[in-house]
């Protein structure tokens, strides 16, 4: 399936707009009626726009409106985090069509291959392509996942298995904060051409991607994907990537304690009460690495991630920290933005990246229209 730019500019069309008329697409688009009426026959063989009973007429030729097909094709989204790979199933319309679905996997070396399987399992006609997030730093290049919590014994974890698994179906692959800025994209119109920081955490997990003219950058190691590793001089349990003090590890349950439960750790996370001295450090902790990378990359808009921020009062004492934590003018300046969300092992969330990359370029970090076991082609 090869969509091309004139292609995604009347999904996108349709998408923040809703239901439009050829001739609403030709205002809209800039592109001639002729162009319109080309690209809307092709986008309806493909099943990803359908067209709507006629408006009453007000005089002059009936105007019938097209919005994207919400049913005849899907999006698998698959994600692979440690531990446990999830598979569901999006609508173009952005509604699940098959409620998650999720394997626990406790050999590092089968997850890949169960996430494949199961992949399979859901891959029908209707299926128009599959995205796949995974914890991590992936080599966009070469498709193998280089340094990953979900494998961290292994060296380099090549996705090809998943990619020869699916056959035909076109795959994508991204990290899973990219797939997080991809559904922050589309589901955030007004505020795509800012440069945005996303930081997304979870017990145990964190990262940061920067979306940059509305396109990801994929940064390097330490500034954008792996903020998660920033290191501070405290102690913690040895981390994945063979240094400790790192964020990750000092953001989660056993840094409260070795035996606090995940119900607990939100508990005290969201709650962090004035006698829980170990959270309030924690928490003093996550609003300095924070600060730190707002204060290098200095974005127009930070958008905090986690589900975390369904609390009220967490989410103040966060955003608050920051504006402290940042040089001044950058308080005054950076939008930051609370998104309830959960961002880790979430198959929604990697199939709203696929929906990222039908809608925008460059959000198709890894396509896999490269037949399987070839070297795979360079894309950004
Ligand atoms: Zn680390």
């Amino acid at each position: 399936m090869m969509i091309d730019t004139s292609q995604r500019a009347i999904l996108r069309s349709l998408w923040f707009h809703g239901a439009l008329s050829r001739s609403e697409l030709h205002d809209l688009t800039g592109m001639t009626p002729n162009a319109v009426g080309n690209e809307v026959l092709q986008l309806q063989r493909l099943g990803l726009v359908k067209e709507l009973g006629p408006k009453p007429s007000t005089g002059g030729r009936p105007q019938i409106p097209l919005i994207l097909d919400p049913s005849s094709r899907r999006i698998l989204g698959i994600s692979i985090e440690p531990g446990r790979v999830e598979i569901a199933e999006l609508g173009l319309n952005g509604d699940l069509t098959v409620a998650p679905i999720s394997k626990m996997v406790e050999a590092e070396g089968r997850l890949l291959p169960t996430a494949t399987r199961l992949a399979r399992s859901y891959c029908v006609r209707r299926t128009l392509m599959a995205a796949a997030s995974i914890t991590g730093l992936i080599d966009h290049l070469t498709g193998s996942i280089l340094l990953s919590s979900s494998a961290p014994h292994q060296n380099q974890l090549s996705t090809s298995v998943l990619l020869k698994g699916l056959d035909d179906v076109p795959l994508i692959i991204g990290n899973d904060l990219h797939a997080a800025a991809g559904r922050w994209a589309v589901t955030h119109r007004s505020q795509l051409q800012e440069d945005t920081l996303l930081i997304a955490f979870d017990d145990g997990r964190m990262g940061a991607v920067m979306v940059i003219n509305g396109r990801p950058n994929h940064g390097c190691i330490i500034g954008a994907n792996e903020l998660g590793h920033t290191r501070f001089p405290v102690q913690t349990p040895m981390c994945y990537c063979g240094q400790s003090g790192c964020m990750e590890r000092i953001f989660s349950r056993e840094f409260l304690g070795a035996d606090v439960a995940p119900a607990e750790f939100t508990n005290r996370v969201q709650a962090a009460a004035a006698d829980d001295g170990k959270s309030i450090e924690m928490i003093k902790l996550l609003i300095m690495a924070c600060a730190n990378a707002v204060n290098f990359v200095r974005p127009s808009r930070l958008v905090l991630a986690s589900r975390f921020m369904a609390s009220n009062s967490f989410s103040q004492r966060l955003t608050n920290g920051i504006r402290e934590s940042v040089l001044p003018h950058l308080a005054e300046r950076v939008q930051i933005d609370s998104w309830d969300i959960k961002v880790a092992g979430s198959a929604e969330t990697a199939a709203w990246l696929g929906l990222a990359s039908l809608l925008f370029e460059s959000w198709e970090s890894y396509p896999s229209t490269v037949a399987a076991g070839a070297q795979h082609a360079p894309v950004m």
